[in-house]
């Protein structure tokens, strides 16, 4: 039987998998698909804020494979080697084994891991946010720190526990930054002080927030943050991070315990393992997706740089909206290549892009029509409505809005994440080594 193996469960793996076993069931065809994930669910990322905020349930934003990938096999593990003349893939599973697949046709899409600069002590005290587990850390220890910043009797430590520090004005920093300012609100009405103790620092070294929705509506997107007490600055990063202190780029001294770190991605590990040709971390594909001199490889989504059509020249942005597309671009055109049905070249116009800015507030511009305040929120929550995959996800996320809406934040941390478990190493999937 022809094997074709996915790499990854993300938005493009996912999508790929779905239309490839309904293609190749409707053509009879003698085929299995293989999908190799270290989880058993794909993750919907685009709320991930909203976990970190305390709005909606770490499980309601992950979809299980098992339930929406019928027909699928799915093998838990992950990708660590590609033998492209042999047709194997070796994987490691949970327990460590290595393990090794046979392939007729490969797709990788195992997504992107972020972006980390060269800045002592990024790796180590910042946290990033691609993960569940990196979201919860964040949930858990805004809270656990304002707990103690509430009966601790040292002003400078007060000061320090009160303070977070945010790098990355791009979409999902800025929405990171608007829910945990909400958290913390809703934390300090409820612990009793006042919510303007809590001091909020956003940094990007670009000059502008949120570029991706243009001047119009960054600028308003700037007005928001303000008002919310965010201390926004511009062409602004970190030169040092300890566990108490950041260092500015400017070399002032900022006191803190919390630093999140959501500047970019780049593509995963497995990527430049492979001895491929890349762009900027991601692997070099045709306009088809399939990977130059390997008719049997195709790749897309965060890990491959897919020229975009429609700028040429450029590769498409690492976004869900390309992602998904690609996913099913990919299955079409792999289905194609095992002789069923025609090949076709991705081509997709940005259809625009929506960011939630915490309570009453969102800016969007989809299909290039400019939307602020209300209407661009109700917009922003009914697209994620739809675009969540499955019917029960949507139930959810729905109840938690409208619970949101009626009720103050629940004031709780939980302890499910633990501080390994929200290490930059561990969101990528390398080891760490292991405790005594
Ligand atoms: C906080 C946040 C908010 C975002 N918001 C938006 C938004 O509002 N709109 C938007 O369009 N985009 C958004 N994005 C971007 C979007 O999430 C990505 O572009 C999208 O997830 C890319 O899909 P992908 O399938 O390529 O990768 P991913 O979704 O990252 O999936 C990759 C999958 O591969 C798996 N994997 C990794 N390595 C291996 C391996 N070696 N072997 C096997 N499996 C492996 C991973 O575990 C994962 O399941 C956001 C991203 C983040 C982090």
């Amino acid at each position: 039987m022809t094997s074709v193996v996915i790499v990854g469960s993300g938005f493009t793996g996912f999508e790929c998998a779905r239309r490839l076993v309904r293609i190749l069931r409707k053509q009879d065809a003698q085929a299995e698909v293989t999908l190799v994930s270290p989880v058993d669910y794909m993750l919907y990322t685009p709320l991930l804020p909203d976990v970190a905020g305390g709005v909606v349930d770490g499980r309601f934003v992950t979809i299980p494979l098992a339930n929406a990938l019928r027909g699928v096999r799915l093998v838990r593990g992950r990708a660590t080697d590609v033998d492209f003349d042999g047709k194997t893939l070796t994987y490691t599973d949970p327990e460590d084994r290595a393990r090794e697949l046979r392939w007729d046709r490969l797709v990788l899409a195992p997504g992107s891991v972020t972006r980390l600069f060269d800045i002592p002590g990024l790796a180590t005290h910042a946290r990033g946010l691609k993960s569940t587990a990196e979201a919860l850390y964040l949930r858990d220890h805004v809270l656990e720190q304002l707990e103690l910043a509430h009966v601790d009797d040292d002003p400078d430590r007060i000061r320090a526990r009160r303070t977070i520090v945010i790098v990355g004005a791009s979409y999902s920093g800025t929405e990171l930054a608007v829910q945990l300012r909400a958290l913390a609100d809703s934390a300090a009405r409820q612990l009793g002080f006042d919510p303007a103790e809590v001091r909020f620092l956003l940094l990007d070294m670009a000059e502008q927030v949120m570029p991706e929705v243009g001047e119009k509506l960054g600028a308003a997107a700037l007005e928001v943050l303000r008002q919310r007490g965010i201390d926004v600055r511009l062409g602004m990063t970190l030169n040092a991070v300890e566990d108490d202190h950041v260092i500015l780029s400017d070399d002032t001294r900022v006191d803190t315990h919390t630093v999140a770190w959501v500047t970019g991605v780049t593509g995963a590990p497995l990527i430049e393992s492979l001895g491929l040709d890349t762009e900027r971390g991601r692997l070099k594909v045709n306009a088809d997706l399939q990977v130059p001199g390997h008719p049997d490889v195709f790749a897309a989504g965060d890990a491959a740089a897919v020229p975009d059509l429609t700028k040429p020249g450029k590769i498409t942005p690492p976004t869900a909206q390309h992602a998904t597309r690609q996913g099913k671009v990919l299955a079409r055109n792999v289905a194609a290549s095992l002789g069923y049905g025609t090949r076709k070249q991705y081509k997709h116009r940005d259809m625009g892009l929506v960011v939630d800015l915490g309570p009453r507030y969102a800016v969007a511009n989809p299909l290039n029509v400019q939307l602020s305040g209300r209407p661009a929120k109700f917009v922003t929550r009914a697209y994620h409505l739809l675009a969540i995959p499955r019917l029960v996800n949507r139930w959810a996320v729905s109840l938690a809005y409208l619970t949101d809406a009626v009720f103050d934040r629940s004031v709780v941390s939980m302890g499910l994440s633990t501080t390994a478990d929200a290490n930059f190493a561990a969101s990528e999937g390398i080891p760490l080594p292991k405790a005594n």
